[in-house]
């Protein structure tokens, strides 16, 4: 009898491909002590073309790491196209015909010669690595329950938002961890104006009694989103809606017919309650449905008209 092995999971390390259980970091390394890494996360989809995994909008997603790195003086070790072609060689690598997600991440490193000790950005090495999980839809299909977390979001004046920076989300995990401890899913966060920003790990949609789909702009302080732009877009060319990106009060949240997130990991998600009170009826409501129904045709590669979103991963 023969016993089948599970076949190691690569990632892609300091310029090679191994073993991903068999990666070691220094405990030394400076982005583990002072937040200073920067990362991506991204989705393949299972498809029903030729193509069995495609990844959606991974362009956009490599500009923004390439911006996230530029702002904490990271220089990546490879271009848009280089990177491209890693992350479709790291998922033939890894088997992935499923649902996968997939996690870029530079750091960091180790102080270079010279380089005297203390918080800094220049004078410090950097590594880069690109791991993959394989991953379905996590959160509940039936909605958030989330709260208006009492832990502000960071403002873009102290680090900036449109950055994709680990440190920040030490911010991002208190308010969640209040969230859980009264009972919710998520937090929706406010900026310190008063006004909403977006939730912990996505950007937030708020539906008016009138139909009018409102969003808070780039500049309320968040990170500025692959499916937040995917949404919008959307909204337009599928609904004839233009979305307003204007400033969104809290107390707008309390009056919504309909609210929802948009993040690569959540995908488009209805918000059911806010504070523990029903947002509209309480379930998913037909502005979000019709929404996720659009999106999750696209994300499969069952819109034509969407396929320059999808770059194949040719014969897994
Ligand atoms: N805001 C935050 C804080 C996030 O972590 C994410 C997830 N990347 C988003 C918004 C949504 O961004 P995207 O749609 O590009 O995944």
């Amino acid at each position: 009898m023969t016993t089948a092995v599970a076949a190691p999971l690569y990632a892609f390390h300091n310029g090679e491909f191994v073993e991903a259980a068999a990666v070691r970091l220094p405990l030394s390394t400076q982005a583990l002590h002072y937040g200073t890494g920067v990362f991506e996360g991204i989705r393949a989809y299972a498809q029903e073309g030729p193509a069995k995994l495609a990844v959606f909008r991974l362009r956009e997603h490599l500009e923004r790491l390439e911006r996230s790195a530029g702002t904490l003086r990271i220089q990546l070790p490879l271009s848009t196209e280089e990177l491209t072609e890693v992350v479709l060689d790291l998922l033939r690598r890894n088997n992935s015909g499923g649902d996968t997600y997939i996690r870029p991440l530079a750091y960091k490193l180790a102080l270079e010669p010279g380089t005297p000790f203390g918080v800094r950005l220049s004078g410090v090495s950097a590594q880069f690595t690109v791991t993959t999980v394989r991953m379905g839809s996590y959160v509940p299909s039936e909605g958030l329950r989330c709260k208006v977390s009492t832990v502000r979001r960071v403002p873009s004046v102290s680090v900036p938002s449109g950055a994709k920076i680990t440190g920040t989300y030490a911010n991002n995990a208190l308010a969640v961890e209040e969230a859980h401890a009264e009972g919710c899913d998520d937090a929706l966060m406010l900026g310190l104006d008063g006004n909403l920003t977006e939730a912990s790990t996505s950007n937030v949609f708020v539906v008016g009694r009138d139909g009018s789909v409102a969003t808070p702009p780039v500049t309320a302080d968040i990170l500025p989103g692959i499916t937040r732009a995917t949404a919008i877009e959307l909204f337009e060319r599928e609904f004839g809606t233009a979305v307003e990106e204007r400033p969104v009060a809290a107390a707008e949240l309390a009056e919504a017919e309909e609210v929802f997130t948009t993040g690569t990991g959540v995908e488009i998600c209805p918000v059911t309650s806010i504070d523990h009170r029903k947002v509209g009826t309480g379930r998913a409501g037909a502005v979000t449905s019709k929404l996720r129904d659009v999106y999750d045709e696209v994300v499969r590669g069952r819109r034509p008209d969407y396929a320059s979103w999808l770059t194949p991963v040719h014969s897994i």
